[in-house]
């Protein structure tokens, strides 16, 4: 039995997330994205997604998504009736929505809208302490963006990829993980110095190539893990390797060969 960490999962397997899709009247590109739940929603800059901050009618904290017994829910946080629309329906101070996907909010010129959520996760981790240190869940018509930057590996979601100028990236080692509906995939965007790019089911040659869920992806001190969001796995107890494999009844880590704690704790968490 198990008992040096009582928590069982990573945060792919317990966070309840919520993706949205964000437009506004002013940008026809929308940002599609997954949070994890509550999500703030306002003008306020704490907020996980911040609205016009000069835009004096909508309020710090606009909204509230929380998850509540397994649903999702919206509180109307705006102080003035009519301020927050879902569905078209003008919302009091304080209503509180139970949302479903497809779900759109209004709110002065912006409009969310509940997505599909997410299958595919994307973690990244430090090579060397294997901590995660960002993730991120890849939902329809959704990326990410990461390159390497003076301070280490910056990874942001990419909003509008016609946009992208990959040159004004400083000519750094640049990836794009996407997903189009069809199948993630990640894209090697640039690579001026030849960074070899390790991915633990062969060396990265193309430009492109579906990832799958469990793939490793390697470069300088960056571990990159595709995950199954939802689905169980057991994190390898071999300090030095700790990848995710799949809850298939394997009894040996697919990438090092230890032997892996059936019957133990599932994705240890491992988010900082
Ligand atoms: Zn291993």
């Amino acid at each position: 039995m198990q008992t040096a960490n009582p928590l069982p999962n990573t945060a792919f397997e317990t966070m309840q997330t919520v993706a949205i899709e964000v437009t506004n009247e002013h940008r026809v590109q929308a940002l599609r994205r997954a949070y994890p739940l509550p999500v703030t929603i306002g003008r306020g800059g704490t907020c996980d997604i911040q609205l016009d901050p000069d835009n004096r009618a909508i309020s710090r904290v606009h909204v509230e998504i929380v998850e509540e017994n397994g649903r999702t829910v919206l509180y109307n946080r705006a102080s003035n009736a009519n301020a927050t629309r879902v569905e078209g329906r003008g919302l009091q101070p304080g209503e509180r929505v139970e949302m479903h996907t497809g779900y759109s909010i209004s709110i002065f010129g912006y409009t969310l809208k509940l997505i599909e959520p997410a299958h595919i996760g994307i973690a990244f981790a430090d090579r060397i302490t294997l901590t995660v240190t960002k993730e991120f869940h890849l939902v329809p018509g959704s990326a990410v963006l990461a390159y390497e930057a003076p301070g280490g590996l910056v990874v942001e979601p990419a909003a509008n990829l016609s946009e992208l100028n990959t040159e004004a990236l400083g000519g750094s080692l640049t990836m794009l993980f996407y997903f189009d509906g069809e199948q993630p995939t990640l894209a090697i965007l640039a690579n001026p110095a030849h960074t070899e790019v390790l991915l633990d089911r062969g060396m990265i040659h193309q430009q492109a190539l579906y990832l799958r869920p469990l793939d490793t992806i390697e470069f300088g001190t960056t571990r990159i893990e595709v995950l199954s969001v939802g689905q169980p796995g057991i994190v390898c107890d071999n300090p030095g390797c700790r990848v995710v494999n799949a809850a298939d009844g394997s009894v040996i880590c697919r990438l090092c060969g230890s032997p892996l704690s059936v019957g133990g704790p599932t994705l240890r968490q491992r988010r900082i």
